[in-house]
């Protein structure tokens, strides 16, 4: 059972063949089995079983949607209703959220069951999932390495079979990098197409919430119930929902794709760049013509994202002082004290050295020198996709400059651990849409193949991506042990 996509299991449910509960169960088993990977931070397991009861009554009455009775879980950055929220820090450990994010809402409304919440970096900030409070999670291709960051936990659980289909967020890669590293599907929608109200925000104007699946197929499904307007959102985009299996059959005949020469130089494992002129051959085969294009500005993108993400992550965590939720220290003498001490003790090192980097950006006297110069590097990003997505329908690229790395390997070492996001982060300054789709293995380790497309295209990209799919079963394969 755990081996089936959404649609064949939304089959099974409707004909009987077994019930939401039964599959529920099944998957709780099978999180208890695997906690070593150490996926979930929370698991709501009664909860669980009463939402797949309601969902076999919804199925009885024959008024069930496709995600209807299947099991899912929430990167733990979603605010759930009742559920204990954490964004993978200590601050927020005690923290039970008031409301459902709008995106954990759409997926109620579905009736979709929640198995629980998602290990993560904290606040979304890292590529290994390894600055957790909660700990590392592990790479069920192998448990010495780790599975990307930050939403490593939703990678994990998906490639693991411990949920069908988990929700990501990606604020310079954190959807894409883990599903490259962990085998799987995962799409960063557009800036602006899903909703971040409810989803605890890193750097607002990069944040954007997306599918991790196994298929193709499972992403459009996820993504039909996760984009559209929310008024909560002032960000979020009021243009209406387009039918996106529909678009999925559509041909790949006269396809134009580019490769960027700045994305297969230097820097870009052998391994990883055979798998990928592999499966830029399996275009060619399905009619695309591909171009060599040049996007000089793609150099630029990881100094300007750290000056731009940690500014705005300095204003956004302002808010976790000890005063109005989360963590507070332990008999503070004075408002200074209590303000320093559960913030010092609250957060992480990663956390704070994001906060340092952004608030001396933003200090006066570094803020033209820093920020300003960031925020015109960041238009000239911007600029450098439109340009090349004028003459190419899609850019495809690495996901990542090597398969997944030792768990410890590079945690001491913030400016390689940084360069791991080196082909994802551009995408989130231009805030242009792109996909992430297992493409082979390099030494029995996931290699992933980005497809990136212009604004709104989400409906072209899985549309590429279920092409490729099939035609390849390297979305199909489990990790041994898991299968
Ligand atoms: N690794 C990048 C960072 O640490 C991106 C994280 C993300 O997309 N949330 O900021």
């Amino acid at each position: 059972m755990h081996n089936k996509t959404i649609a064949e299991l939304a089959k099974g449910l409707r004909s009987g063949e077994f019930s939401s509960v039964e599959l529920t169960t099944a998957f709780l088993g099978r999180i208890k089995q695997h906690s070593s990977l150490n996926a979930y931070i929370t698991v709501t397991e009664d909860l669980a079983l009463q939402e797949a009861e309601a969902a076999d009554a919804r199925l009885a009455k024959g008024k069930a949607e496709l995600l209807t009775g299947i099991p899912i879980a929430q990167k733990d950055i979603f605010c759930t209703e009742g559920v204990k929220t954490t964004c993978g820090s200590k601050i927020l450990d005690n923290f039970i959220a008031p409301y459902n994010a709008t995106v954990v809402d759409k997926f109620n409304s579905a009736g979709a069951v929640m198995l629980g919440k998602l290990n993560m970096d904290e606040f979304a900030m890292g590529s290994s999932n390894e600055t957790s409070y909660y700990g590392a999670v592990k790479n069920p291709w192998d448990i010495n390495t780790v599975p990307g960051g930050s939403s490593g936990g939703s990678a994990a659980a998906v490639a693991a079979r411990l949920a069908v289909c988990a929700t990501g967020t990606d604020t310079g890669g954190s959807i894409r990098q883990p599903a490259a590293l962990c085998g799987i599907t995962g799409l960063k929608p557009t800036y602006g197409r899903v909703s971040r109200y409810g989803m605890i925000a890193y750097a607002s104007s990069l944040d954007q919430g997306g599918p991790m699946t196994r298929s193709a197929e499972d992403a459009a499904i996820m993504l039909q119930t996760m984009a559209g307007f929310d008024e909560k959102d002032s960000t979020s985009v009021d243009l209406p929902v387009p039918d996106y299996m529909a678009g999925l059959s559509n041909s790949l005949e006269g396809l134009k794709i580019g490769l960027p020469k700045e994305f297969f130089g230097e820097g870009l494992n052998s391994d990883v760049a055979a798998a990928l002129e592999a499966a830029i051959n399996e275009y060619r085969k399905l009619g695309a013509q591909v171009t060599e294009i040049s996007m000089p500005t793609l150099k630029l993108a990881i100094p300007a994202y750290y000056v731009i993400a940690p500014a705005e992550c300095s204003a956004n965590l302002s808010r976790f002082d000890g005063v109005r939720f989360g963590y507070r220290c332990e008999n503070p003498v004075d408002l200074t004290d209590l303000y320093t001490r559960s913030r010092g003790e609250g957060f992480g090192k990663e956390v704070k050295r994001r906060i340092l980097m952004g608030t001396y950006a933003l200090s006066a006297g570094y803020y033209d020198a820093y920020y300003i110069k960031a925020q015109k590097i960041r238009r000239l990003i911007s600029e450098d996709f439109k340009k090349a997505l004028s003459e190419v329908d899609v850019i495809m690229g690495p996901v990542t400059p090597s398969t997944a790395f030792g768990i410890g390997e590079k945690i001491g070492n913030p400016i390689e651990m940084y360069l791991s996001d080196i082909y994802t982060i551009a995408i989130n300054l231009a805030g242009v849409p792109a996909m992430s789709v297992p493409a082979g293995f390099a030494k029995g380790m996931p290699v992933g193949l980005q497809i990136i497309g212009n604004y709104f295209a989400e409906g072209r990209l899985l549309n590429i991506a279920y092409q490729y799919q099939q035609v390849t079963d390297w979305h199909q394969q489990a990790p041994k042990g898991f299968e």
